[in-house]
């Protein structure tokens, strides 16, 4: 059904289910439990990290901020690439994310906002909104501006491939080590427990957190009209991801933590990325948003434009 003229409600009460979606979170998380007959061993802990990692930044600096946001541009290669990277975190293709992160900055903590914690309670805004059949298809129009690219689409159409390549990858890698290189004690199994399903999960609650504990405990910079949130753990978790209030704030921003002692580790990154000509043209807080912070002003002052002309295409 889509999603544009879909009556049923947002909230918990009353939903229709998305068992596929049910059957994929309980399937991950059952995945995980496998670790204590796979075992432990550095190289699997580190693929794990590695695996976090680059999918973290997948999804805050690809996913987010170039996505939902355009806060930087790049060639249409790096934005396939940042759009695959993505892919591989398992939380569908970027179009259907971006719309629906998009629909939550129009209609943040209001009764139409699709994960707030404000209104529909903490766990339903961390991952049972994810469950409802409504949220299962992508609003067209909230991203008619990347409508054009047909490897997007592919991507949307066929999420699941590549995440599923990269653990079938990540089991024979495993075989590989244990055959050939046998002191580093790893195996397919273990290979596959902590590089995907782990690694996986950690990303999946780690993204969430900034939907559920970003709206509902930290610090207020900005008076917002939602609820949203400066977290710090949540910004370290999600390599910036938790200055919530900051962004929610000044969207259109490639850095979320608007001050150096922020840290923004996807920020750090986007710079690099700039500094070698791979992205451009990095979006930063106007002056007048630095203006307004310390002093807590209403957030008419300081908003340089209106939430629907920053997020339309
Ligand atoms: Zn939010
Ligand atoms: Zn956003």
């Amino acid at each position: 059904m889509p999603y544009s003229t879909c009556t049923e409600p947002r909230s918990p009460s009353g939903q229709q289910w998305d068992y596929l979606a049910i059957t994929q979170f309980i399937f991950f998380h059952l995945g995980c439990l496998f670790v204590f007959s796979a075992g432990i061993s550095w190289v699997a802990v580190s693929t794990c990290l590695i695996f976090y990692c680059l999918r973290i930044f997948a999804i805050g600096g690809g996913y987010h901020r170039y996505f939902a946001h355009r806060s930087f541009k790049t060639s249409r290669v790096f934005q396939f690439v940042l759009a695959f990277l993505g892919t591989l975190a398992y939380q569908k293709g970027p179009l259907w994310w971006t719309a629906i992160h998009r629909y939550h900055h129009l209609h943040a903590d209001t009764e139409d906002d699709i994960h707030s914690p404000v209104r529909d309670g903490f766990w339903w805004s961390h991952c049972g909104w994810i469950f409802s059949l409504r949220n299962r298809e992508t609003n067209e129009k909230m991203v008619a501006n990347f409508k054009q690219y047909s490897e997007l689409r592919l991507l949307d159409n066929f999420y699941p491939l590549p995440p599923l390549i990269l653990a079938a990858s990540l089991y024979l890698l495993g075989v590989m080590l244990e055959r050939f290189i046998p002191d580093l004690h790893t195996s397919g199994v273990q290979m596959l427990i902590w590089g995907f399903f782990i690694s996986t999960a950690l990303v999946h609650h780690a993204v969430y957190s900034v939907n559920s504990i970003a709206h509902s405990f930290g610090s207020r910079r900005f008076d917002t009209p939602d609820k949203s949130r400066n977290n710090i753990l949540v910004a370290l978790l999600t390599f910036g991801e938790g200055w919530h209030n900051n962004h929610h704030h000044y969207q259109r921003s490639a850095r979320q933590g608007f001050y150096w002692w922020e840290i923004d580790i996807t920020h750090y990154v986007l710079k690099c990325l700039s500094y070698l000509g791979v992205i451009w043209d990095l979006q930063a807080p106007s002056e007048r948003v630095y203006q307004v912070a310390p002093f807590h002003k209403t957030v008419d002052q300081a908003l340089p434009l209106s939430a629907s002309e920053e997020l339309m295409p």
